[in-house]
């Protein structure tokens, strides 16, 4: 039962993204970490490797992987939360834009919600036009729907594919 002084929970999808180290054990600590900052993980996907999109030459691969989950707070709070893990499983506080790094949480989806400040846009800006989002996130939540254009994660999915395939050949190099 919801009281007027109970947040209530808002159901989250969360992109992560890793190319140092070892990706697997990075984002296992990340999703104990997000718990015991109480975020309830409800679903995580599979990881896969991608190729980088638009970094210097020799960066090396990304794993890329998904979670969906529930949280209590506010937006700004959990991006708090998930930059803090950032920086707690060594990503550098001030890297440069698409440099390497061990870690790289993202707020895809939070609930209802859509926003835009100077350091949180809601959904996430960027995630419609990237396949490596896409595609762990359409494992464990095809249905969920991106608030602001009203379209469901497995229809951007197919709208983007053969875009990003023809990227794909294009930046094997
Ligand atoms: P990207 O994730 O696109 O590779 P970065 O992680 O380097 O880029 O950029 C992080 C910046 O993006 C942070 O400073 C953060 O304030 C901002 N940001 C805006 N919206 C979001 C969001 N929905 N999730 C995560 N970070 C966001
Ligand atoms: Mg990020």
């Amino acid at each position: 039962m919801n009281t007027l002084n109970q947040k209530s929970a808002v159901s989250v999808a969360l992109a992560l993204g890793s190319n140092i180290g070892d990706a697997e054990q990075i984002f296992l600590q990340a999703q104990k970490l997000l718990t015991a900052r109480g975020f309830a993980i409800e679903k995580y996907a599979s990881i896969i490797k991608t190729a980088p999109v638009n970094c210097p030459a020799g960066t090396p691969d990304f794993a890329n992987s998904a979670l969906t989950g529930t949280f209590c707070g506010t937006p700004e709070e959990l991006l708090q939360i998930t930059q803090s893990i950032e920086v707690q499983l060594g990503r550098s506080a001030d890297h440069g834009f698409h440099t390497p790094r061990t870690l790289d949480i993202d707020v895809i989806i939070f609930g209802n919600t859509v926003m835009d400040s100077p350091r949180l846009t809601l959904p996430h800006p960027r995630a419609k036009e990237r396949l490596f989002v896409l595609e762990p996130l359409k494992e464990i939540a095809a249905e969920w729907i991106f608030p602001d254009t009203g379209e469901s994660v497995s229809e951007v999915f197919r709208r983007i594919r053969p875009a990003s395939l023809h990227y794909a050949v294009a930046s094997g190099r």
